[in-house]
């Protein structure tokens, strides 16, 4: 845990405008700045830093947050390493008050496990190529079985450990380290009481693990016959949780902004990279995490699974289809006819095949604008308008601006059609829909389920009025800490007065921040998704806007209130009617 006091002083030490400026050109607009979305791409700037309360905001993408906020996103960071970035950036040391995973055991120096593990890849590189015979195999293992290049053994770093009892340990000793930092780096096992330790990987190919950051964090063995296990690969180290890395991503990091090739195996992303599908990576021989999924949705926009063939691969993809999915990844799964995994797939057909297969994978929206396609013949001109239309009607039912542009883009392709005139075409259909939706809030409901979607917060299509007046009142209180005293101190508002799920979500983290006394609200990061923050930017911002003193809080209460009352009201009429259709029906049966 890192204690409030010290994310004070970092948020505080880190101006917005300049972090921002870091990445994104900012130009002057009013009392704020604005730049081209480093999160989307657009050719006029809706991308606006407010340096007054250090926050920003994406009129077109909906991203928005403080500083962590921002580093979270542009580094692709989580919570507590946005943290330590921002530290580090402003000159803080920061000093953990509670360190519940470590705390009984002694305290290790990162950068020397570091070190160590990368004297460790070192060494299982150089033996790889030693003259031992067992070396031999090994590298032949790489070239011959597996068609490796040199090239690609050494990008990969791949190595071989020897087949003896104490080789490795012995090396490692000699140059300063000890027993103990041996056994916790996962390097050594524990032979006695006495303290003896021998190699933990013996006899294996081994796949040195590197974090995004570059670090050699843990290490995998393979066996090259059918000796058990096949796979060893190291447990949780000080430097290394293997719920939370993926192998290659250092590598995949650079290519996977728009899909991800999801494997089972290191060999499975090594051939793949080596035939230049650069964007793979691996799970650490375990089925994918939770944790795993949200590092990849840091990362990508589309997952591609590509597991073995066999039963046991198909049962995987489903757990990891749910989970990807349940991050707002967009995921497909991939079939490789006539091989049991991508490896054999890609040597027996070739990479072009496989690329195809790929491709092949399709999303939703693509096997829906294929339907479309079908059904016209875009030469014709009247068709090519038609197809346009309804295809256009597809995109403003995506709920994600990025994601519309996504599809936008590839429509003006295959259209040959101007990206922008797309665009305000599925704006105008946009705005009609909401004006539809408005006129008629008792079929909204029904609606909800077909397309127009609400992810962030999904209860808000439930109750439209309510939820705008919530937004009205949340606005007024996350922007002026003066709103807030008086509403918790006065008890102007309870938690009941808030209808939809992430409203009332804020409500309650507003109401536990001013107990604790946290006027900066320095921990809405760690509650919320990041996707949950930029909408509560968005509250932020709409607020701005309109005037603000002690009367116009007191009227978005009251109407808040109102419109809660209407709700409840409503909701009980639909009771009422339900129950008098049951009487009717039961006479009738009488
Ligand atoms: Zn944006």
């Amino acid at each position: 845990m890192i204690s409030r006091e010290t994310i004070e002083e970092i948020l505080m030490r880190t101006d917005i405008q300049s972090l921002v400026g870091q990445y994104v050109t900012l130009k002057r607009a009013g009392s704020n700045l604005r730049g081209l979305c480093p999160f989307h791409s657009e050719k006029s700037p809706s991308f606006t830093v407010y340096p007054a309360d250090n926050s920003f905001y994406c009129f077109g993408c909906g991203v928005g947050g403080d500083q962590i906020s921002f580093a979270m996103r542009m580094e692709h960071l989580d919570y507590p390493d946005a943290i330590e970035f921002l530290a580090k950036r402003a000159g803080i040391t920061i000093v953990e008050t509670d360190n519940k995973r470590y705390s009984n055991e002694p305290k290790y120096d990162k950068a020397r496990f570091y070190q160590m593990n990368v004297d460790a890849a070192r060494f299982f590189n150089n033996y790889l190529f030693s003259s031992d015979p067992e070396a031999r195999a090994a590298l032949s293992y790489f070239t011959e079985k597996r068609q490796l290049t040199i090239a690609t053994i050494k990008h990969f770093g791949l190595g071989f450990a020897p087949n003896s009892f104490d080789t490795f340990t012995r090396h490692m000793l000699a140059k300063g380290y000890t027993r103990d930092e041996l056994v916790a780096a996962y390097l050594c096992r524990k032979h006695d009481e006495k303290g003896h330790v021998y190699d933990a990987f013996r006899n294996r190919v081994m796949f040195p693990v590197i974090d995004v950051a570059g670090n050699v964090i843990a290490f995998g063995g393979r066996v090259m016959d059918d000796s058990k296990p096949k796979y060893l690969n190291s447990s949780d180290t000080p430097v290394f949780k293997k719920s939370r890395n993926l192998f290659a991503l250092n590598f995949a990091k650079q290519t996977c902004q728009d899909e991800i090739v999801l494997c089972e195996g290191y060999m499975d992303v090594i051939a793949m990279h080596a035939a230049g599908i650069t964007n793979s990576v691996a799970t650490l021989g375990t089925a994918i995490t939770s944790e795993q999924a949200r590092v990849l949705s840091r990362y990508t926009k589309r997952v591609i699974i590509s597991y073995d063939a066999d039963e046991a691969g198909r049962k995987a993809a489903q757990r990891a289809l749910g989970l990807l999915e349940e991050v707002g990844l967009e995921v497909s799964v991939l079939s490789v006819p006539g091989a049991k995994d991508p490896d054999e797939y890609i040597k027996t057909f070739g990479v072009e095949k496989f690329k195809e297969v790929i491709s092949g994978a399709k999303s939703k929206f693509d096997y829906k604008l294929d339907g479309v396609l079908g059904r016209y013949d875009i030469s014709l001109p009247q068709d090519r308008i038609d197809a346009l239309g309804e295809v256009e009607k597809m995109i403003s039912q995506v709920y994600s601006a990025a994601e519309r542009d996504v599809y936008i883009r590839e429509v003006a392709a295959k259209f040959s059609v101007d990206f922008s005139s797309i665009r305000s075409d599925v704006d105008r259909i946009r705005e009609k829909n909401a004006q539809k939706y408005k006129r008629d809030e008792s079929k909204r409901v029904k609606e909800s389920t077909v397309g127009y979607f609400d992810t962030v917060n999904p209860d808000y299509i439930k109750a439209p009025a309510v939820a705008k007046n919530e937004e009205n009142v949340l606005g007024l209180l996350l922007l002026y800490p003066d709103h807030r005293k008086r509403v918790f101190t006065e008890g102007l508002l309870d938690a009941d007065c808030f209808v939809t799920g992430l409203n009332k979500r804020v409500f309650e983290f507003l109401a536990s921040a001013f107990a604790s006394g946290d006027d900066h609200l320095v921990s809405i990061n760690e509650v919320f998704t990041q996707d949950e923050v930029g909408r509560i930017m968005k509250m932020k911002t709409a607020r701005l806007e309109l005037s603000n003193d002690a009367d116009s809080l007191m009227v978005s209460i009251s109407s808040l209130k109102r419109s809660v009352e209407n709700h409840s009201s409503g909701q009980t009429k639909t009771m009422d009617e339900l129950a008098r259709i049951i009487q009717r029906k039961q006479q009738e049966n009488k």
